[in-house]
């Protein structure tokens, strides 16, 4: 093992508790520490703050950390502080005194990581001399650069001044949502040319995928109702599309006893912050907001997800269902989905200005909505990610439709696709393989073709179909800066040159009754025959110790802490300083209480 392996695994133990690191973590700190620039893709609970932070403890001098959302820097210091690292915050909440405090501690290199809004890094950088010692600056959210992505901020468009300004500092782009073409983006704009990407599974398997079509009114409220009742006293989040949407909906669900409250941009500050900081306690079970809310918290226990409609994109989806189970312990999304809500976002997108890109992205929403094929291969492949088996742990898996041997079907469309050089769409690759006589077909001679007329046999409305599944196997993608053009993926060569057989869903023209759900495969990381009196002996130490530092009970210890503590029910200081997720100070400030009870419990 390398000097620097060992000692960013160290810095892992003593400030974290952890003892390995999690996929493509330690490369991403060997490079930066090395000096190199780096964009990280990883999803929502992939471990991207230890990509930054261990650098950070690492190297001499001060990390700069760039991120747009106020509350987030706020729980990150907190939460660095609790585990013992010296972090602080420069943003308009606090003080001019109190930015000019932070900024002097940082000159007497009292600070290891600066978290800073862009508009306030790029309003400063230049007043700030070397004696700072900047050895990195890490950008956050940074597909919010990007007008591919689904966020973009123009305060971030300036950021690729931050490289002329600091030439030779590392920079390190992280983002949880990024296709292929926000990820070229990030390079570009941050000025960037030469950064390693380096690309995380965004798999996040812990979470069951679900959508329910065609409820509305009393019949989705009754199966919310019951969705809640299942989740017994966990937290979860319900998205609305709309403030009043939110209010009505948090006001039928208190009307049945359950413990909600709406939380949307038209309230005042101080409730809105009341809500959220009730919910981060779990003093508040349910809320239901707009899209607005989950962005700027990190609570490691939100245990399950529900879309009262569909959202506008696959990315905001993606980043919504995302905010669940970052513990990595099971978690539950469900999606309701109707042609109203179609109807309604369809206005939506041709009113945003990008009414192109957007109406597109709502077309793959609803595909994903109505599939046919796993849900989880669906989600992957549009982020351009490898996933070739059904996952187990969706509605689709877990109630499969017909299949039939697709591989014949597939070839077909990837032969006639390879053999216009991958210059068409689906409108005219259909027309291809069905021998349509249109004249546009004629004139650019694709009636000579060898492909020309191959699928004949099957009607237009299955073409669509089956080609639909093929994008959303992965087999083929949308060039979309290229006319919408069908491309093959390296996976969709492999199916054409006969080195994997496909399976498809059965096209029928009125869908078959289904049969009846089959039980979930997905298997967990922590095992469930825990203690489960202990847990809760231990889930009230934990919010006693909150209450009294004033942090959220998951800055304390997560759900998964906790839960391999009631399994390993560790009764000295050193059994208690060895768990999982365990930093050092977190050692001295906690072993005795938990301790405690865990002993009086046996
Ligand atoms: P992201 O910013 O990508 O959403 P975080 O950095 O918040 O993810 O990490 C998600 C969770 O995983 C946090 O609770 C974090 O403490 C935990 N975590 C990160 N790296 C490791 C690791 N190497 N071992 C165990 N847990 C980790
Ligand atoms: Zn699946």
């Amino acid at each position: 093992m390398q000097d620097l392996e060992r000692k960013a695994l160290a810095v892992l133990k003593k400030f974290y508790g952890y003892d390995t690191f999690y996929p493509m973590q330690y490369q991403v700190i060997e490079h930066v520490v090395n000096g190199n620039d780096a964009v990280v893709l990883m999803p929502t609970g992939g471990g991207k703050s230890l990509c930054y932070q261990i650098p950070a403890l690492l190297m001499p001098g001060c990390s700069i950390i760039v991120s747009p959302l106020l509350a987030l820097m706020k729980d990150q210091v907190d939460a660095l502080i609790a585990n013992g690292v010296p972090a602080a915050a420069i943003n308009s909440q606090q003080s001019e005194q109190q930015n000019r405090d932070v900024l002097d501690n940082v000159f007497k290199q009292n600070i290891k990581l600066l978290y800073i809004s862009p508009e306030r890094l790029l309003a400063d950088m230049d007043q700030w001399s070397k004696e700072m010692l900047i050895n990195m600056i890490a950008i956050d959210e940074a597909h919010c650069i990007s007008h591919w992505g689904h966020d973009f901020r123009p305060e971030y468009s300036q950021l690729s001044l931050v490289k002329e300004r600091f030439p030779g500092v590392p920079i390190l782009a992280l983002t949880a949502t990024a296709d292929r073409l926000t990820r070229i983006d990030i390079k570009e704009q941050l000025n960037i040319p030469d950064a390693k990407i380096f690309i995380n599974s965004f798999d996040r398997p812990n979470i069951s995928l679900n959508v329910v079509s065609g409820l509305s009114g009393r019949a989705k409220i009754k199966r919310i109702v019951s969705f809640i009742e299942k989740h017994h006293g966990e937290s979860g989040i319900i998205y609305c599309l709309s403030r009043k949407s939110t209010e009505t909906m948090a006001a039928s669900l208190q009307s049945l006893g359950i413990d909600a409250h709406a939380f949307h941009a038209g309230m005042s500050t101080d409730i809105k912050l009341r809500v959220q900081q009730d919910f981060i306690n779990d003093d508040l079970q349910v809320i239901c907001a707009t899209i607005a809310f989950g962005m700027g918290i990190d609570k490691s226990n939100v245990r399950w997800i529900i879309h009262s409609n569909m959202p506008k994109n696959i990315e905001s989806y993606y980043q919504e269902i995302g905010r669940a189970g970052r513990d990595g312990m099971k978690a539950d999304a469900l999606m309701f989905y109707s042609f109203g809500d179609v109807k309604t976002l369809m206005s939506f997108a041709h009113d945003s200005g990008q009414a192109m890109i957007n109406v597109e992205k709502l077309n793959r929403m609803q595909q994903y909505a109505e599939a046919t094929v796993c849900r989880r291969r669906i989600l992957l492949s549009y982020f351009n990610e490898r996933y070739d088996h059904d996952c187990g742990n969706c509605d689709v898996c877990n109630n499969p439709p017909d299949k039939i041997d697709g591989t014949t079907l597939c070839q077909m469309a990837l032969s006639a696709m390879a053999r216009t050089q991958e210059s068409v769409g689906f409108m005219t690759l259909i027309d291809i393989l069905r021998g349509s006589r249109k004249s546009e077909i004629i004139a650019k001679g694709y009636d000579k073709l060898k492909t020309y007329g191959v699928g004949h046999d099957l009607t237009q409305a299955m073409w669509n179909a089956y080609l639909l599944q093929m994008l959303q196997l992965g087999l083929i993608y949308i060039a979309y800066e290229e006319d919408d053009h069908l491309k093959s993926t390296a996976f969709g060569r492999e199916v054409l040159y006969g080195k994997r057989k496909i399976q498809l869903s059965r096209f029928y023209y009125n869908l078959p009754t289904k049969k009846k759900p089959a039980k979930s495969t997905f298997p967990i990381d922590v095992e469930h025959d825990v203690d489960e009196v202990l847990l809760s002996k231990l889930k009230d130490v934990r919010r006693a110790l909150a209450k009294a530092k004033g942090i959220p009970p998951y800055m304390v210890f997560s759900d998964k802490v906790l839960t391999i503590m009631a399994q390993e029910k560790p009764v000295t200081k050193a059994q208690f300083g060895t768990l999982y997720g365990v930093a050092e100070a977190k050692t001295e400030q906690y072993w005795r209480q938990f301790t405690t009870v865990i002993k009086e419990h046996i």
